[in-house]
């Protein structure tokens, strides 16, 4: 055992079919709060208004314009909007993108947020924020915007296409995957993390056949909600630091990117990290983990490469130029900007690197 440190998170999670209908009046109480802003998209309006029907007259405005990569902008509207109407608590419900920009909120107020996600992004237990300016994403940790409650629903995400489960649910396994090898990786958070990995594995395959099986809704949730713990307490690594470049620089869907790089990045890190590799692949049920994985991916149908997303073949060159600049220090291979170019190159492709060992 290495010498280790591990700081939990006063995260409180409430999870249940139907919780978000009977649970979040009662989080608002817990808070003391009476001014509460909404924060959802447009698509999530009717919901929301259903879910906060019951504390109605504690709701002082709704802000509905979320963007993915929570720009600037958004987040100094929002902000503003937070501030005219005297907001003491932010009610975020949906998807990672608006958990983004309750975060924003957070961020410079200070404001509680409780959290409803709808999808697997994790981020409502995590104390990282993100925002975008001028095609750069920047990110930050701050206790502060880690979400007070979060409600978690598995009805909610009964609506969730196929497609989108499957990529909000390959996000969440790329932070339990990233979380055995990140700066602050730590026997907790890896214990976590494989069993988000088995959760997420489980019901993947049950939700993208049959996305109205809350059963398996119920598993894929826990799992993001394990992905978002390992994410918080082991921090990111090379993966996520491709993802932010690919996300900030040409607009790439978040969840997909993700779904479409892990395998290149685990492919070219498990030779540098062989305990990771074995508890990987016995998390996705024994074998190898990146065929596993591979095999995974197909199954779920996740686009095979990032040209699929848009990316151009020419916008390879600046990926490797911007993720080198911030490249982990001790990612488990040693990664300079030939080893990237490669790993693009074959995440672009959609075709295994040249550095990996196909299996049958
Ligand atoms: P998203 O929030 O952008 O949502 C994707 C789409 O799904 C949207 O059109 C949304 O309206 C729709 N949607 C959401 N829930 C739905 C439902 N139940 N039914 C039908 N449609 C639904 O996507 P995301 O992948 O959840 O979040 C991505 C963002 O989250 C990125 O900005 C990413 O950086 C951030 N993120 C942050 C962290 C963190 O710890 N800070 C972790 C993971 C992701």
């Amino acid at each position: 055992m290495h010498d280790f440190e591990y700081q939990a998170l006063p995260a409180r999670a409430v999870f249940g079919a139907g919780a978000a209908h009977t649970r979040l009046s009662g989080e608002f109480d817990r808070l003391g709060a009476t001014r509460i802003l909404l924060v959802a998209t447009e698509r999530e309006r009717p919901l929301v208004d259903e879910l906060v029907a019951p504390f109605a007259n504690r709701v002082v405005a709704t802000f509905t314009g979320v963007r993915q990569h929570v720009p600037v902008a958004v987040a100094q509207q929002a902000r503003e909007l937070a501030a005219s109407v005297g907001a003491d608590a932010v009610l975020a419900v949906g998807g990672g993108s608006t958990t983004g920009t309750a975060k924003a909120i957070a961020l410079t107020t200070g404001l509680p947020v409780v959290a409803v996600p709808t999808t697997y992004a994790g981020s409502e237990v995590t104390p990282l924020w993100g925002l975008t300016e001028n095609g750069r994403k920047t990110t930050g940790t701050d206790p502060v915007v880690l979400p007070r409650a979060v409600v978690y629903d598995p009805e909610l995400t009964l609506t969730l296409p196929a497609d989108l489960s499957a990529t909000s649910g390959l996000n969440a396994m790329a932070h339990c995957v990233e979380a055995f090898w990140a700066p602050r990786r730590n026997p907790i958070s890896s214990l976590v993390a494989e069993e988000g990995i088995r959760a997420l594995a489980t019901g993947l395959p049950a939700v993208v056949a049959c996305g109205d099986d809350l059963e398996a809704r119920s598993e894929v949730l826990y799992g993001s909600y394990l992905a978002g713990v390992a994410l918080a307490g082991a921090g990111t690594g090379l993966h996520h630091t491709i993802c932010h470049v690919l996300g900030g620089a040409f607009d790439l869907p978040h969840a997909a990117t993700h779904a479409v790089v892990l395998p290149h990045v685990l492919a070219f890190n498990a030779p540098g990290a062989p305990d990771a590799a074995r508890r990987i692949g016995r998390a996705l049920g024994g074998g190898d983990p990146v065929h596993a994985l591979r095999a995974l991916g197909t199954q779920l149908g996740i686009p095979r490469g990032l040209r699929e997303l848009g990316m151009r073949e020419d916008q390879i060159d600046e990926a490797v130029a911007l993720v080198a600049a911030t490249v982990p220090a001790d990612n488990p291979v040693p990664v300079d900007a030939a080893a990237l170019r490669g790993l693009l190159r074959a995440a672009w492709a959609g075709e295994p690197g040249t550095t990996e060992e196909e299996q049958p």
